[in-house]
């Protein structure tokens, strides 16, 4: 089978979150069992062009529209280990991708209308026929519509759309006029069965475009798929997701596992697995020991915890700073390294660094940037790992903290509930047990829960017993990625039957 996938991000060279992971593990997979797989993605200034291979010119002169007028652009290939990919780089005065950033330009509506039109006349023009386009939530939903409404007439070979909802939050809300740079006419699609945003009905929902369009459907658990179809969980779009339903599936993302081993990562000071539980503990703890001094924490015994996030609303950044405050009063250490990309997030979490670091001195770090390695070396070291989520389509943090023996605590919901299942939960057998939940998103159900982790480290027997356990989930892309060839594979099939 042969699929491209067009994304506004791959690990680890354009990654701000858990999307560009994703790209990446599951391209890796696809391949690893026998499909042709290409990404096309901006050619962005930000890719770490170092871990390029055989960066070339694969297409010139692609001419392709916005509005009126036409623009050029050039797409380059690269090999990124063994994936290929394609990057498209417009010479438009605007100069989309060479901002510095990925997102958080007042103009991001602009700059993936511009790649999504420009992927398909690169599409057309080359020739290129795969069976599957594979498209990744707001930045690239407008594929789905144009090869509907304006590819197939023009007799674009035939190839089906997946859509994937990574996060129903972000819709690509847009004004008519901006859809209508796409050369598709924006007011034509003010209707409630196609674009028209069920709660501004002045705008388009590109989200909501791509739920009609594409061919399937997915979001990334099985329990987020049941979310987005309630009135809570499905962020306005709910009578489109009822009506799409009969095609829309929930996948659980993986990890990779080659990126995310303990017993080969590079950024580790020493390497350990649960294949050699003789040297896990002491190695596991001379990351912890490693940790603790590259922060500036006491070499102590006390349970580390730590969070890696995007800190934006979704987080729970209240009940993040509350988890800190409360096990930091009970003699725990604290890390939290998150990326901030509002005003509001980054005063909320200066203050809380002002109030606890002179407060708790050498017991706490608060780091608001973005440090791949660094990360690693946090999951290696912590003992407790913390995914407050409100919402969370599905985490992959608590996957990664899982396999490098960090023990979750994560809010039950979305993906966190479909792979953490309660040391204390008596529904769930002893030996699948990994972690703790909470239900409630409420500063109570959390502190009960973090106090009952904190116990059952008291227990080092019981929790090495528990850590082993959890480091035997196998959370990586095999089976995910065999789901997606079925699906792949079945929307292929309906056409040619
Ligand atoms: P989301 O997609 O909502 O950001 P996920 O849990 O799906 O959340 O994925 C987050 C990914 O981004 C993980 O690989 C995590 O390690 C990484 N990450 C998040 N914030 C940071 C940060 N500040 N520094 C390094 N890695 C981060």
């Amino acid at each position: 089978m042969y699929i491209i996938h067009i994304a506004s991000e791959i690990a680890p060279i354009a990654k701000v979150g858990g999307l560009g992971d994703v790209l990446y593990g599951l391209t890796k997979e696809l391949i690893r069992q026998g499909h042709h797989v290409k990404v096309l993605l901006p050619k962005y200034d930000t890719i770490d062009y170092s871990r390029l291979q055989n960066l070339r010119v694969h297409y010139r002169e692609l001419w392709s529209f916005e509005g009126a007028y036409s623009y050029n652009n050039t797409i380059w290939a690269a090999e990124l280990e063994e994936i290929t990919l394609y990057l498209l780089e417009p010479h438009h005065p605007r100069y989309f991708f060479t901002r510095g950033t990925i997102y958080g330009c007042a103009d991001d509506i602009e700059r993936f209308l511009y790649f999504s039109r420009a992927s398909m006349e690169f599409l057309f023009k080359s020739q290129e026929k795969p069976d599957i386009l594979h498209l990744h939530d707001w930045p690239t939903a407008a594929v789905a519509i144009l090869k509907k409404e304006m590819y197939e007439t023009l007799g674009l070979p035939s190839m089906r759309t997946l859509f994937t909802i990574h996060n129903l939050e972000h819709q690509g809300r847009c004004y008519p006029q901006q859809f209508s740079l796409t050369g598709l006419k924006g007011e034509s699609y003010l209707t409630p069965s196609t674009l028209q945003d069920p709660s501004t009905p002045y705008l388009l929902n590109l989200v909501q475009g791509a739920l009609v369009f594409a061919d399937i459907v997915t979001t990334v658990s099985p329990s987020y798929a049941k979310e987005i179809q309630t009135k809570a969980g499905s962020f306005g779009l709910l009578t489109t997701l009822q009506q799409q339903a009969y095609k829309c599936y929930g996948i659980l993302n993986g990890i990779d596992a080659d990126a995310w081993n303990p017993a080969n990562d590079p950024y580790l000071p020493v390497s350990y697995s649960k294949e050699n539980p003789d040297t896990l503990s002491a190695n596991r703890l001379q990351c912890k020991k490693q940790i603790q001094q590259e922060l500036g924490l006491a070499s102590s015994s006390a349970p580390l915890l730590v969070s890696i996030a995007r800190l934006v609303s979704q987080k729970g950044p209240f009940l993040l700073a509350h988890a800190m405050r409360y096990a930091l009063a009970k003699g725990a250490q604290c890390v939290l390294l998150g990326s901030v990309y509002s005003p509001d997030m980054e005063t909320f979490f200066t203050t809380l660094a002002e109030e606890l670091l002179p407060a708790y001195p050498n017991q706490v770090t608060i780091l608001l940037t973005y440090n791949e390695a660094l990360a690693h070396r946090l999951y290696a070291g912590a003992d407790i790992f913390l995914v407050p989520s409100l919402f969370e389509p599905c985490g992959l943090t608590q996957m990664i903290a899982l396999r490098y023996g960090a023990i979750p605590l994560v809010r039950k919901t979305g993906g966190l509930a479909d792979t953490v299942f309660d040391q204390d939960d008596a529904k769930i057998p002893p030996s699948k047990r990994n972690g703790f939940c909470f239900a409630n998103p409420t500063t109570a159900s959390l502190q009960d829960t973090l106090e009952r982790a904190l116990t059952h480290y008291q227990n080092s027997t019981a929790w090495q017993k528990l850590l082993l356990q959890a480091m035997h989930y196998d959370y990586t892309w095999t089976k995910p990625a065999q789901q997606y060839i079925q699906l792949y594979a079945s929307t292929i099939k309906a056409v040619t039957l």
